[in-house]
């Protein structure tokens, strides 16, 4: 399809939710807005999908909870969604001495999370230090949520509000370090340190400090970090997106694949192929949704292996004939209901990193699972009474693991996953999928090479790379709208809009707000 125009105002490449978040801010200023889709559809990794050939269920497929989106987003654009908060925050089975068990957090966390963490570790103690470190997160949370619509603070700016205590265990020092001073049981240190490690692949003792990153994205999101649940799927989520674009006047050309951006300081030029047309449009600013690396790809540079992003989780996605029982005896409604910590323990997250860091599908494999449709059973359609979704997210299994047999190395990681379920499960997994129109099981499972496939996130890394410090280095220049929002490249004329901007990861749409305001500053 061509577009109306050969001119606008912006060209945004991709329509993923911070692309579409983008072109809504602007074309509600009053700017010409053209965004180009490569697939049929607009969303990126924030879709609902129909994966199951004859079932109606609608999973959303790659990513499920929201918790980075800020609600003035949501009201400026005037978006109808709705996020249902999870009565339970998380599960985690365990086998000790032989014995099933679990511990549970509530929310809001209540006496029985107390009772739960008493029973597993023996007093207390470890609940005290619990909402100790999380009271102490919150501080630091509640200074950085607030600068996240705004121009970047400085690094010094966010450390004066914040106790030097909780600076050097949360941004200074290796995060390790804090879990292990404050806490002494396997599975809490294991629990608390999950949010660190998901979509990153680290130690936590990397010197690198990007499992610190991680964590803190984990637990900024509207100053509380609450992950809740997109009602109708994270479909519902892009398309009040697309129509708040679209009623504002942006265009949104989908199966348009751009394979060029030329910027200079006057303006860019975007090109992009529909399988039978190649159509060039001019634009004052070219915003890029698109991974940083792909970006310079587009814009001429030879593609770099060296400085790929890589991914490393394991995605799952279950449609299930009903619920399976645990062997402790939790009822799976309250047990699935939130995350379900699966080989999680602290111990074990590292035994994992160090076997794929050696090259090897981690024999003990962490990961996480929760059932959607236990808290909104809406995305099921007509599916029969008891049905239910299950996503599996599971760490430290990096695309260069799969490269030489993806599909040999799949099944053995999907092998993995189910046994790690399993150990906990009255039932095998297997005996509750649903099947398809053709008899196969409902499971559908993508490494990091089909995420790459699916959505063109370089090396399948769900964030378009890693994460950075959502504040300014100290001497960072900050002279153009662009470095003041955290959306700069080397051209004046092309922005980061997507995952790739500082402050970007995840579903927040802060990629987008930031790069369009950083248009509406320069004009
Ligand atoms: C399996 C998985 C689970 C996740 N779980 C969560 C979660 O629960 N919660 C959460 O907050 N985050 C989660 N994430 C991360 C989150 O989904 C992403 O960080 C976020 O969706 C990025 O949004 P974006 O709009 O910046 O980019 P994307 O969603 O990557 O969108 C970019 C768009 O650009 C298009 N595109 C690429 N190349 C071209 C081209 N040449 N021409 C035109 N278009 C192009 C793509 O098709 C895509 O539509 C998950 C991600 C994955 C993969």
């Amino acid at each position: 399809m061509n577009s109306a125009k050969k001119n606008y105002d912006v060209v945004v490449v991709g329509g993923g939710h911070n692309g579409l978040v983008s072109a809504a801010y602007l074309a509600r200023a009053g700017l010409s807005v053209l965004v180009l889709e490569r697939l049929d559809h607009t969303g990126g990794a924030a879709v609902s999908a129909a994966a199951f050939a004859g079932k109606p269920a609608r999973l959303s497929r790659y990513s499920y909870l929201v918790s980075l989106l800020p609600t003035q987003l949501v009201d400026d654009l005037g978006l109808d969604i709705g996020l249902a908060s999870r009565s339970t925050a998380s599960y985690t089975p365990v086998i000790r001495d032989g014995k099933p068990g679990g511990l549970l957090v509530e929310r809001p966390e209540g006496e029985a999370t107390r009772r739960s963490f008493a029973e597993l570790t023996g007093g207390d103690a470890e609940y005290d230090a619990w909402r100790e470190f999380y009271a102490d997160t919150a501080d630091l949370a509640h200074v950085v949520a607030p600068t996240l619509l705004s121009h970047l603070p400085t690094e010094r700016a966010i450390r004066d509000q914040v106790d030097p205590g909780i600076w050097r265990d949360l941004v200074t020092n290796p995060l390790g370090a804090a879990v292990e001073a404050r806490f002494s049981d396997d599975t809490v240190r294991g629990v608390v340190a999950t949010d660190g490690l998901i979509g990153t692949f680290a130690s936590m003792h990397d010197p690198s400090l990007v499992q610190n990153r991680c964590f803190l994205y984990h637990l900024i999101g509207n100053g509380t970090g609450e992950w809740r649940v997109p009602i109708g799927g994270m479909g519902a989520v892009t398309n009040a997106l697309a129509k708040a674009a679209t009623d504002a006047g942006a265009e949104i050309i989908t199966s348009a694949g751009v394979s060029s951006v030329r910027g200079s300081a006057e303006g860019a030029e975007v090109t992009w192929h529909d399988g039978t047309t190649t159509t060039t449009v001019d634009a004052r600013y070219a915003l890029s949704n698109v991974a940083p690396w792909v970006l310079r790809i587009l814009m001429g540079e030879p593609e770099d292996p060296a400085s790929k992003p890589e991914g490393a989780q394991l995605k799952i996605n279950f449609l299930l004939d009903r619920l399976p029982r645990l062997r402790s005896g939790v009822d799976p409604a309250v047990a699935f209901a939130g995350t379900l910590h699966l080989a999680e323990d602290y111990t074990q997250l590292e035994a994992a990193y160090a076997d794929a860091a050696a090259g090897r599908v981690p024999a003990v494999l962490p990961g996480e699972v929760y059932c959607h449709s236990l808290t909104d059973p809406s995305i099921l359609g007509g599916s029969p009474e008891g049905t239910h979704t299950l996503t599996y997210f599971g760490l430290h299994t990096p695309a260069s693991l799969f490269a030489d047999d993806p599909v040999a190395t799949k099944a053995l990681a999907v092998a993995r996953a189910l046994e790690s379920l399993n150990e906990h499960l009255v039932e095998p997994i297997e005996s509750c999928v649903a099947t398809d129109a053709s008899g196969n099981p409902c499971i559908e499972a993508k490494s990091p090479q089909d995420i790459e496939a699916d959505l063109a996130m370089p090396g399948g890394h769900i964030f378009h790379g890693h994460l950075d410090w959502p504040w300014a280095p100290n001497r960072a220049r900050l002279e153009t709208p662009a470095q003041r929002w955290g959306v700069q490249t080397d051209v004046p004329s092309v922005l980061l809009c997507g995952s790739g901007a500082r402050r970007g990861g995840a579903v927040s749409g802060l990629g987008g707000h930031n790069a369009a305001h950083a248009v509406l500053e320069s004009l």
